[in-house]
């Protein structure tokens, strides 16, 4: 049933950034002072609520923690919107909307992350159109009735992406979001042009399934020429680490070195999962492709196929949660649980 509310959730980022007077650095101010540089907030159909964090944060101090935060109050609030707008920082909203997408299944209500490179109270902001365009999208209906998107998206720029396909691309330009290896949800031009196609269609018999908690116990790292023993050893023998994504050359490929065979083949004895991402940032993991990929599989690691780095680990630390057995835990990193890779 629409109840022609959205609910605004403000965590903190450039979007509602001032200059402190004293250190001339951006920090977080609060929600009150970013919508009053808002005016066109009162023009728009839909009725806005907000609810702001107690300490709006720069994204980079972002945990577990905030999502879980996130999740309990769409959760609580869930039947009186007909969707949400998280006001997030562009630096790890990748990261909490790949998060959010696992920890909320069954979505039937939008949840739209946005943000901005330059502060809403600025002239040149990017933030006043993402953020009025959030909440269209948000609100936005077909004529049956269901909204357009109902799924863990970020909208910046004139894209509405999935979340868990999507990367931070540019730290300076307006453009900074991307989903290589997944078409748009929409493009927002002078008409919203949705791909409902590529848009997931949830069971609006079912309820929403939330799930609160995240193991973070995972590590990624990046293969290179030259990467030495001691280094990979050091880490896979970090405590109570539970799994690693490993950033591979091009379509999952890696030094064919014995030590590195050995040191993986332990990880997997020792219950430690290891799961293969590609550096490339389009294209997918295919370990029987090469020699250099083919002994990777053989050595128990198992493919990310086309994952960004953000869903891997977030895929990681939702299953480690909730599965005591690395097996089981490596069984369902090869499924496609909410759109987040193509299998
Ligand atoms: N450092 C900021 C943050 O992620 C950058 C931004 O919001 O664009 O919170």
């Amino acid at each position: 049933m629409r109840t022609g509310h959205i609910l605004l959730i403000y965590t903190g980022g450039t979007i509602g950034m001032g200059k402190n007077p004293t250190t001339g650095a951006l920090e977080p101010l609060d929600i009150a002072s970013l919508l009053k540089q808002v005016q066109e907030l009162r023009f728009i159909d839909t009725h806005v609520d907000i609810q702001q964090f107690p300490y709006p944060i720069d994204s980079s101090d972002v945990t577990p923690e905030l999502w879980t935060r996130i999740v309990q109050i769409i959760q609580k609030d869930y039947d009186q919107y007909d969707g949400f707008v998280i006001l997030h920082g562009t630096d790890t909203m990748a990261y909490t909307a790949s998060a959010l997408s696992f920890m909320l299944q069954n979505l039937t209500k939008p949840v739209i992350l946005t943000g901005s490179q330059l502060p809403v109270g600025l002239p040149r902001t990017d933030g006043k159109e993402n953020l009025l365009t959030s909440i269209e999208l948000a609100s936005a209906i077909k004529s049956d009735g269901k909204p357009y998107t109902p799924e863990v998206c970020i909208y910046f720029c004139g894209r509405l992406l999935r979340g868990n396909r999507t990367t931070k691309i540019n730290a300076d330009g307006f453009h900074a979001f991307e989903s290589y290896n997944y078409p748009h949800l929409c493009d927002a031009g002078v008409e919203f042009k949705f791909h409902q196609h590529h848009i997931i269609k949830p069971n609006y018999e079912q309820p929403i399934i939330t799930q609160t908690e995240m193991n973070p116990n995972v590590a990624v790292f990046s293969l290179f020429p030259g990467i030495t023993e001691p280094v990979v050893r050091h880490m896979l023998e970090a405590p109570n680490l539970k799994a690693i994504v490993m950033r591979s050359f091009g379509s999952g490929n890696a030094p064919q070195q014995q030590w590195l065979v050995q040191a993986l083949r332990n990880a997997h004895d020792n219950d430690i999962v290891v799961v293969n991402i590609s550096q490339c940032i389009a294209g997918t993991v295919q370990m029987q492709r090469y020699d250099s990929g083919f002994w990777l599989h053989e050595a128990g690691v198992i493919s990310g196929y086309d994952s960004t780095i953000e869903a891997a680990v977030t895929k990681l630390m939702y299953l480690l949660a909730h599965h005591e057995n690395p097996q089981t835990v490596r069984h369902y990193l090869e499924q496609n649980i909410v759109g987040e890779i193509t299998v």
